[in-house]
């Protein structure tokens, strides 16, 4: 099921699945950011065959962001770009497990371009923000004159819990940090939705993370295990983590940071 919205001159695209998760696209000026996931495909398929665009963003290579891309790629041959770290992924078969494949739907393969420092719509230019941390592709879509951002999955909530296996907090906070230092206003999240400001959310995310981190490392002076520090400062797991075997869990927020403390 999808629900339109409007924010200014951005369509917000919101797709609702049975199980409740939520992933939002949005298009403008002709440029859609991001096609959602393949469990929304055929919502998603009279969306685009409603409403007029000439090329596709993507933030990142998770099946929730490019489930549709082999779509339009078939059907509407406009170009599709993504980070030149995504190409090769998004060109193989989906390779993600099962219980995402259930949760999004099996993403089939497509071929983006690469993107470059810039991405020009009809009539704008947004720089293109290169923040890993989540995604080794992950971008950020930045508009100077409007003070808009396109934030991917970098914010998803302020109060993280569970990050995947693969995710790095250290890396998600330098990337915050480089999106603090643009004079961003509007920000639409992939998950969360639209936010009027925010810098603000960004800010606060950073400041978790920062107050989380001087925990976890004092914890980890004092002699506490990876694992202690876990169940000290996270106790209760959410069904997520025996849902996804581990791949979501608050100990690999542990370890990232312990990691990156231990390799300076
Ligand atoms: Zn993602």
């Amino acid at each position: 099921m999808i629900h339109l919205s409007k924010r200014s001159d951005v369509t917000c695209v919101e797709g609702k699945l049975d199980n409740g998760q939520i992933v939002y696209i949005f298009l403008t000026d002709g440029m859609l950011i991001d096609t959602g996931c393949p469990h929304l495909e055929s919502d998603l398929i009279s969306f685009y065959n409603e409403h007029d665009f000439d090329s596709v963003a993507l933030t990142h290579h998770h099946e929730d962001h490019t489930g549709t891309a082999a779509w339009i790629q078939e059907h509407k041959k406009v170009p599709l770009l993504i980070h030149r770290k995504g190409i090769d992924i998004c060109k193989q078969p989906a390779q993600y497990p099962r219980y995402r494949q259930r949760a999004w739907g099996i993403r089939k393969e497509f071929s983006p371009l690469p993107m470059g420092e810039t991405i020009q719509s009809r009539n704008h230019t947004w720089e293109v923000i290169y923040t890993p941390g989540h995604a080794e592709d992950h971008v950020a879509l930045f508009h100077q004159e409007t003070g808009r951002l396109f934030s991917g999955d970098i914010y998803l909530s302020t109060r993280t819990k569970v990050i995947l296996d693969f995710e790095s907090i250290p890396i998600i906070m330098n990337s915050l940090k480089t999106l603090l230092c643009y004079d961003f206003g509007p920000m639409y999240c992939s998950h969360a939705g639209y936010f009027e400001d925010g810098k603000k959310v960004l800010k606060q995310k950073l400041d978790y993370l920062e107050n989380l981190s001087g925990e976890i490392l004092n914890l980890y002076r004092q002699g506490y295990t990876v694992n202690e520090i876990d169940q000290v400062l996270f106790p209760k797991k959410p069904l997520l983590v025996s849902i996804s075997q581990g791949e979501f869990d608050s100990l690999h927020i542990v370890t990232s940071i312990i990691k990156s403390q231990v390799m300076c």
